[in-house]
């Protein structure tokens, strides 16, 4: 049987099982779930079901593996390494319809939560309790909770606060063999037996379907300080990142701006830096004692004046820091009025490594004819590095670039993703990192969760 004929009696099954509206089969309504934020192409599932139970997605599991198709996860397609691509066709598993917050326990700090639950709204609700989820991709508004323990998100808060998987307590999941299991735990200790829940926390939807969440909640600290600060050049900027760190200061966000990010923001952003800046610093400080987090502001920006290029700007009001992290947010996107295309990337390295990951992805560009422009969240050594290019003539070296810029991140000591993820995009480099042994190890883990190997295949690790 051909692959299009097992597909067309997977749909038969599929039609028997699910009413009209929660399984999509019209080729145009399938178009948006053939991409996500990542610039790989646009690869439509032949289906999808909008899941509303754990039950659903067992049952999506039965027919696929009867046929032996395809089951692609998919939350809110924001992902930048093309996670949810469904690059084989097959059933596309969305989780928009299980989007419930379940149950927020002030007296726990835990809550619990559908997959489907988009970021922005899970944590203004659990703010107005006077509680805190801190990861903060700056996808905030998009991306799907299912999708962040997934892909194990960070954000600026992660330089004080962690990434995803420090929040993630138990999960229920529904693996490709059809059971349903909740592992983990609902308390904030707990060291029985394996850490599945770890396990699956960055496993990129390759072991199992996320059905439920239990996070860890912390108290929300009452005062946040924001502030900028411009520097010289990049070089600069980035020493300064370095000396902070290794002075013990650790603010909650530390966010470096180079050159060329300095020169998408003038061209139109809600913030505009002063004239002459070559690289900017964003950094925040938090806590419950207003003027300890104003001292602590003060400390941060005594190590980095020496150095800058002109005054620390703190930001006087709200209205003047949402519009600081706005500039800062849509970064990616100004981008896009220096150049028709870009590749960005999430390389991170060592702290004490940021000054000369900053130089070799220039030093990359330049030797492929590329502009390469730096951003991210220095502060733990995540950079997004964005090779620019102008059309499909450059693809090819703008390809070259990167691959040189993952490299570069992995002799440096760091890693190819510091938080999007492998995906499609990365796969063929997993091995330059992790070494042979260890990716047959981890194909090996995934066979025992999906033997049959129906569960987004191609992701991760290179197709053999
Ligand atoms: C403007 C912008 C800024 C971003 N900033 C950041 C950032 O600061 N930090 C960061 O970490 N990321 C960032 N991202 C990337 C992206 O938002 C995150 O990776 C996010 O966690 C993806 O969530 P999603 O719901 O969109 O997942 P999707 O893109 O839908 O899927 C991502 C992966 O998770 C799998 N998956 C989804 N749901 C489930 C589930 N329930 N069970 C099992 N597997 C599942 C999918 O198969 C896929 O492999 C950014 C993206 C954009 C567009």
């Amino acid at each position: 049987m051909t692959a299009v004929q097992a597909m067309a009696a997977a749909v038969v099954e599929l039609q028997g099982a699910f009413p009209e509206g929660k399984l999509v089969l019209d080729a145009e309504a399938l178009l948006p779930y053939g991409k996500d934020e990542s610039d790989l192409g646009c690869f439509p599932p032949g289906a999808v079901v909008r899941v509303e139970s754990a039950e659903d997605v067992r049952t999506v599991f039965a027919i696929a593996s009867r046929h032996r198709v395809p089951v692609v996860p998919m939350g809110a397609r924001s992902g930048k390494s093309g996670g949810s691509l469904a690059i084989h066709g097959g059933i596309g598993v969305s989780m928009e319809r299980m989007n419930r917050i379940l149950e927020i326990r002030p007296g726990d700090l835990t809550a619990r939560v559908q997959p489907g639950v988009v970021l922005g709204i899970f944590q203004a609700e659990v703010e107005k309790q006077g509680l805190f989820y801190p990861p903060d991709p700056n996808s905030v508004d998009l991306c799907a909770i299912g999708g962040n323990v997934a892909e194990n998100a960070g954000g600026p808060r992660a330089l004080r606060y962690g990434v995803t998987r420090e929040y993630v307590l138990g999960l229920e999941v529904v693996l490709p063999t059809g059971e349903i299991l909740r592992f983990g735990r609902q308390t904030i200790k707990g060291v029985a037996g394996y850490d599945l829940t770890a396990l699956f926390v960055g496993s990129e939807g390759t072991l199992g379907i996320i059905t439920e969440v239990t996070l860890k909640l912390l108290p929300r600290p009452r005062h946040v300080a924001t502030a900028l600060v411009c520097f010289p050049d990049v070089a600069t900027a980035a020493e300064a990142v370095s000396r902070v760190l290794a002075a013990g200061v650790i603010p909650r966000c530390l966010e470096l701006i180079d050159d060329v990010s300095v020169k998408a923001i003038a061209k139109g952003s809600p913030f505009q830096l002063p004239p002459g800046a070559g690289a900017a610093l964003l950094f925040e400080t938090d806590g419950n004692d207003e003027e300890q987090v104003f001292a602590e502001m003060s400390r941060v920006a005594e190590m980095v004046q020496g150095s800058a290029s002109g005054e620390v700007i703190v930001a006087q009001n709200e209205a003047q820091r949402r519009d600081i992290w706005e500039t800062r947010k849509y970064l990616s996107v100004a981008l896009g009025k220096l150049a028709a295309n870009k590749l960005g990337e999430d390389v991170a390295v060592p702290r004490s490594r940021i000054p000369e990951m900053v130089a070799r992805s220039r030093e990359i560009g330049k030797a492929h004819g590329l502009l390469v422009a730096t951003y991210g969240h220095a502060g733990d050594g995540n950079l997004h590095c964005n090779v620019l290019y102008d059309g499909p003539h450059e693809r090819a070296r703008a390809d070259a670039a990167v691959g040189d810029i993952l490299r570069a991140a992995v002799d440096l000591g760091g890693t190819i993703t510091g938080e999007h993820g492998v995906g499609l995009a990365k796969r063929d480099f997993l091995a330059y990192e992790q070494g042979d042994a260890v990716l047959a190890l981890e194909r090996r883990v995934k066979a025992l969760f999906d033997p049959l190997g129906i569960l987004n295949p191609g992701k991760m690790f290179p197709e053999s």
